[in-house]
């Protein structure tokens, strides 16, 4: 037993983010995970190498044969996922979108039928729409705000039922045990795409789901400088997303796992003060003569406001709000054109904050907030309304 062989998820969650799934390289003693640049891996002889390949197919921890498969520095990051999402096992793959086709894909085939939340991801609806239904799965996109509407969408064939906790973009918060009730009680997978929220402001497998999927893209990575997606819960289910997702060549560059481990130690940190600084801007922009409504889970007038109070951990509410002006179409544009700190762009949870605006869903603004000094963010959304006059 080696001093670095402390289990750390018995520990609290900030710990946990620092120190879980990583300890000093087995080979040189370097405290931080190295890039393992490779794509395969030496043996000694014919006969090891055989049996390599069988536990290989076993999907035996720190077994690595070739890097599509498993790579020592994704391992560390599938680790310290593990430890924050409460999961017995995960996967890294490429992008958000791989971790969602690869939980819908190995738990569904030709013949069965899967119930979808009505507001998700612009991919993710598509995936719905057309992907799978291509492939002869039947689906269904409901209403899940009201649980009746996944109860009378069941079928025989029903096998999984799949959403995003708090929806992209209209912000809707899922009763996520109620849902997992009605799921397990039809024998059905759950599986929630936890994006918007992160595991330091929800974590959807304590409240009964079996599959949680992340753009980590997104809070994960954080600094909007590398490409990620996870899949974590059961091993027995994360063994077969495994199969999928090597089979289908998903996984991610040891380089962009890197980057993603090193931000994760911060996302506790970030999240807090994304967190507090949502919190503010919304307050701020729902007493604004311009603005029509505000929403952000933290207000008390969002319609699932109480429900957040009790699935949320440590205070956070996220960094997730949508605004709408009363002006309509012109005056988004004119508003958001006349800001000078957040870019107009795609993409969410970085420490920059991000403003995207969309005619689509009623002019809606929906800002991703970052770390900035939020006085900051406040004098530049009033002088921008000044400029709007
Ligand atoms: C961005 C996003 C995705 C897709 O993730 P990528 O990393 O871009 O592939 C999936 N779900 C939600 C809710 C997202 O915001």
């Amino acid at each position: 037993m080696s001093r670095y062989d402390t289990d750390y998820r018995r520990m609290r969650f900030n710990t946990r983010a620092v120190k879980s799934g990583e300890g000093p390289d087995p080979v040189t003693r370097a405290m931080n995970t190295p890039i393992y640049e490779t794509s395969t891996f030496g043996y000694e002889t014919a006969e090891q190498y055989d049996e390599m390949l069988e536990r290989g197919a076993q999907w035996e921890p720190d077994l690595y044969i070739y890097s599509r498969t498993t790579n020592p520095t994704t391992n560390a990051l599938e680790k310290k996922v593990c430890a924050l999402e409460n999961a017995e096992d995960a996967v890294i793959t490429a992008c958000g979108m791989a971790a969602i086709s690869n939980a819908l894909l190995s738990n569904l085939n030709a013949g069965d039928h899967v119930i979808c939340s009505d507001d998700t991801f612009m991919c993710t609806s598509s995936m719905f729409a057309d992907i799978l239904p291509s492939k002869g799965i039947e689906t269904s996109r409901v209403e899940v705000l009201e649980l009746e509407n996944i109860e009378k969408a069941m079928r025989p064939n029903t096998k999984v039922v799949y959403l995003e906790a708090l929806s992209n973009p209209q912000l809707k918060l899922s009763d996520i045990p109620a849902i997992a009730e009605i799921a397990h009680a039809h024998g059905c997978l759950f599986i929630v795409d936890n994006t918007f929220l992160s595991p330091c402001v929800m974590r959807p497998l304590d409240w009964g789901a079996d599959l949680v999927v992340h753009s980590g893209t997104k809070y994960y990575v954080g600094h909007g400088d590398a490409l990620c997606g996870i899949v974590a819960g059961r091993r027995e289910d994360i063994n077969r997303v495994r199969y999928y997702y090597d089979n289908l060549g998903s996984h991610i560059s040891p380089y962009d796992a890197w980057l993603a481990l090193r931000s994760v130690r911060t996302m506790p940190l970030r999240l807090k003060q994304q967190s507090e600084n949502a919190m503010a801007l919304a307050k701020w922009f729902e007493a604004r003569p311009e603005v029509d409504f505000v929403t952000y889970p933290g207000l008390e007038s969002h319609p699932q406001h109480k429900l957040a109070e009790k699935l949320f951990v440590n205070g956070n509410f996220g960094g997730m709000l949508c605004v709408h002006l009363k002006g309509g179409y012109e005056e988004m544009c004119r508003f958001c054109d006349a800001t000078t700190i957040p870019p107009i762009a795609t993409s969410l949870g970085d420490v920059v904050t991000l403003m995207f605006p969309k005619k689509a869903y009623n002019n809606l603004i929906r800002i991703s907030c970052g770390c900035e000094d939020v006085n900051d963010l406040i004098e530049d959304f009033e002088q921008a309304f000044e400029k709007c006059r």
